[in-house]
């Protein structure tokens, strides 16, 4: 296994005058690392750690309420609204023109960046703290959106690529603050999916097996950023992220939406709320996730359905936004809080 997956780190030195160590010469050790798929790179300086606060402030929870408590009075997802103002899909695809399930609700982008791109409300909660996300209002909104491509191939529409996904909070993207998910896809896949299809083919044709499962079982053997199981989902830390404080959980016995079952769903909205919760623990209140799947409806032994979940800039007044030049336009990622310390800190949360 090992000599499959790789786990490549470059050491870089950099060298100057420090005016904190009586301007003596002081060589700080970067390390760089490089995800074992993509090659992405993501670097850490190891005098940064615990200078996180200096990147991502302080969440300000009084703020946070005040935002949140502005935008109640008019939110189209609080009581019954979303009944008379959110769009519907015809009724040959899917007849009630909205997808139910619990306090979950599924209807379409009135403005679609995508082929399909739904919002599916999540509880009737306007605000919830990271703390606070419930597993099964999580579970019944995966639910609400996996019933959607399931609707889709029974009505013989041409989407093959569909994501779910998630942004919490202004920092994070979300335009509203009532905790929503979305799904997104089309005829042709993101690309980051096609990336990732494409590099996890080319793993299966050199190897015979899946990355994806490979990976399960090293990070499981080495223990090091394996965080727990929930059901069938296996989380990790990835070891060179491309986000804050990257976990991955993959489905290791599922390739694409259509096979997933309640079990996997349930196992799915447990983890994200487990990580939530060490977010929140962490002083974090924002969050994006994505969860890719393969081609609907084919069985493809090189792909596994996965989630990356990563934390965003923390609310407060005049924020700066995390993502600069290093990762909007090089493509790299900053670490500052270790893979193995964040698998450590969210095990607590996972057993
Ligand atoms: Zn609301």
């Amino acid at each position: 296994m090992t000599d499959k997956i790789k786990f490549v780190k470059h050491i870089q030195n950099s060298t100057i005058h420090n005016p904190m160590m009586d301007n003596q010469l002081d060589t700080q050790a970067l390390e760089i690392r490089k995800d074992p798929l993509t090659g992405a790179q993501s670097v850490f300086n190891p005098r940064l750690e615990g200078k996180v606060a200096m990147f991502y402030g302080q969440s300000d929870a009084a703020l946070i309420e005040k935002i949140a408590e502005a935008s109640r009075a008019n939110c189209f997802l609080c009581g019954d609204t979303w009944k008379q103002i959110t769009p519907t899909y015809p009724t040959d695809l899917i007849p009630e023109g909205r997808i139910r399930i619990g306090q979950a609700v599924l209807f379409p982008n009135i403005f679609p960046v995508a082929q399909i791109h739904a919002v599916i409300r999540v509880g009737d909660k306007h605000y919830v703290p990271l703390s606070e996300f419930d597993p099964q209002t999580v579970e019944d909104a995966f639910e609400t959106s996996l019933e959607l491509p399931r609707k889709l191939t029974t009505a013989g529409v041409d989407v093959r690529y569909l994501t779910i996904n998630g942004n919490y909070l202004g920092p994070a993207g979300a335009s509203i603050a009532h905790p929503h998910f979305q799904v997104v896809g089309g005829d042709l896949p993101f690309t980051y999916l096609e990336n990732i299809m494409g590099l996890s083919r080319q793993y299966f044709q050199k190897h015979g097996t899946c990355y994806w499962s490979d990976l399960v079982d090293l990070e499981k053997e080495k223990d090091k950023r394996y965080i727990g199981s929930t059901g069938s989902v296996e989380w990790l830390a990835s070891f060179s992220p491309s986000g804050t404080n990257e976990v991955i959980g993959v489905l290791p016995k599922r390739s694409q939406f259509l096979e997933l079952d309640g079990n996997d769903v349930s196992g799915l909205a447990r983890g994200v709320v487990n990580v939530l919760f060490g977010y929140a623990k962490m002083g974090i209140s924002t969050f994006n996730f994505a969860i890719y799947s393969g081609p609907l409806g084919d069985s493809d032994d090189s792909f596994r359905c996965f989630i990356r979940i990563i934390s965003r800039q923390n609310v407060y007044e005049n924020y700066r936004t995390d993502d600069y030049f290093l990762q909007k336009l090089l493509d790299n990622e900053l670490i500052l809080t270790p893979p193995e310390v964040l698998a450590k800190n969210l095990q607590l949360h996972f057993e």
